[in-house]
């Protein structure tokens, strides 16, 4: 915890846990960690934005240069304001280091450059994110690493996907979009029974509703584009878990390859740490109650949401996560033409893939993110043609209903 002023003697929020070593609780962190006054006095955390840094003197120059004494040099190296969030992003997910990304695709390319090898093999779960596929198919494979594929919730299949060389065990839960879950801890256990290490993608539910590292997990990774952000204004991504893998290896692929955060896109994400708990607390129960008002319309097959007692790891929400996310999936009747008909109607929500934004947003997984696959493999991912994704903002739910009703009623229910 660094922080210039001290906070135990603030108002804890509803949910501020309080750790017992008397570390100061989630939201304090949220809105405290990180941040280093300098000598102007200043409340609010400065943007840096500098490339460079200036030394005293050569003999100071040559001292930072060699390693023998701390500092800045360079803002591909380190940068305060880039810093402040890292240290805030830390605090959050419980790890001892933080390395931020220029995007949620550098920080899994820096992962796997850091950390694994030519001849080394990943297991990764069918359902994950589409440029995080094409990135292991397409470009780590050039490199000699190997990607299997296995279905999330399934710890049977991860184990016999596990060979000696397997190094790496990938995921993301819930996924996307039909927001299947696996079982952190038993995952976690495995892959330290098999001597691998556990990635967890954990751009869906934040450290405001999954911890990871205190699963079990070695490796958070964020697309702090998303729910970070939480405004959709900045692109950026970060990793998270201990000082030798991220804070060494993963940094030294940064500092060195470049994909590097910049200093303004920092600052807004810092900002949007300070709001995160709120914001995810609401996005999870608009969530919900968009996920039972779907569950009763005529024109909807099937919803898709931890939240709801049929989801088939429901037993999941609670147990590692808090809350059911702000993420929500349907089938439409008719197929495609229903779903791009209620898709169509629609005049409040946001017809784009992005998620995380405090405006909703709704898209159609088979003929977008998730277009490039053959019938066959979507078929196998359980994503139809009448599937449809929302990812709830922060407007007034009875809107976002009354928006969704005008589409519904074009849907055939027959
Ligand atoms: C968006 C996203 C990414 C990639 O992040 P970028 O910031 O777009 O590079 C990775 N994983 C998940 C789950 C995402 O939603």
């Amino acid at each position: 915890m660094t922080c210039t002023t001290t906070p135990p003697d603030l108002e804890p929020g509803a949910d501020s846990r309080r750790d017992p070593a008397g570390e100061p609780g989630f939201a304090t962190r949220a809105v405290r960690t990180g941040h280093r006054r300098t000598g102007e006095g200043e409340h609010g955390e400065p943007i840096f934005t500098t490339s460079s840094f200036v030394f005293e003197s050569a003999a100071q120059a040559a001292a930072r240069f060699s390693g023998d004494s701390p500092g800045n040099i360079y803002s591909r190296f380190t940068n305060p304001t880039v810093r402040a969030f890292e240290e805030r992003l830390a605090s959050l997910e419980g790890g001892e280091a933080c390395v931020a990304t220029a995007s949620g695709m550098a920080a899994i390319l820096a992962v796997c450059m850091g950390l694994l090898q030519s001849g080394d093999h990943i297991v990764a779960s069918r359902s994950l994110f589409g440029s995080t596929t094409m990135l292991f198919n397409k470009y780590l494979s050039r490199f000699g690493i190997a990607t299997s594929y296995c279905t999330l919730s399934e710890l049977a299949a991860w184990d016999a996907a596990i060979r000696p060389q397997t190094r790496l065990l990938f995921c993301e839960t819930p996924s996307n979009p039909l927001t299947e879950m696996v079982d952190l801890r038993a995952l976690a256990e495995l892959a330290r029974r098999r001597n691998c290490l556990l990635a967890v993608d954990n751009c869906f539910c934040t450290p405001a509703l999954q911890r990871p590292l205190e699963l079990g997990a070695d490796l958070v990774i964020h697309s702090a584009t998303k729910y970070l952000d939480g405004q959709g204004r900045c692109v950026g991504g970060a990793v998270v878990g201990d000082r030798k893998r991220v804070g060494e290896e993963v940094y030294g692929v940064l500092r060195t390859a470049g994909p590097t955060l910049s200093p303004f896109n920092a600052w807004v994400f810092l900002k949007g740490l300070e709001t995160l708990e709120l914001r995810m607390e609401a996005h999870s129960r608009g969530a919900a109650r968009l996920a039972d008002w779907l569950a009763v319309q005529p024109g909807v097959e099937r919803v898709y949401y931890p939240g709801r007692p049929e989801h088939p790891q429901h037993h999941l929400v609670g147990a590692q996560q808090r809350g059911g996310g702000g993420i929500v999936a349907f089938d439409v009747r008719g197929a495609r033409p229903g779903a791009w008909g209620l898709i169509d109607a629609t005049r409040l929500l946001s017809i784009t893939a992005n998620l995380g934004d405090t405006k909703s947003t709704i898209t159609h997984p088979a003929s977008t993110t998730h277009g490039r696959l053959s019938p066959q493999e979507r078929a196998a991912s359980g994503i139809g043609e009448g599937l449809v994704r929302v990812a709830v903002g922060l407007e007034s739910m009875a809107d976002i209903e009354a928006d969704l009703a005008r589409g519904l009623a074009l849907v055939p229910v027959a």
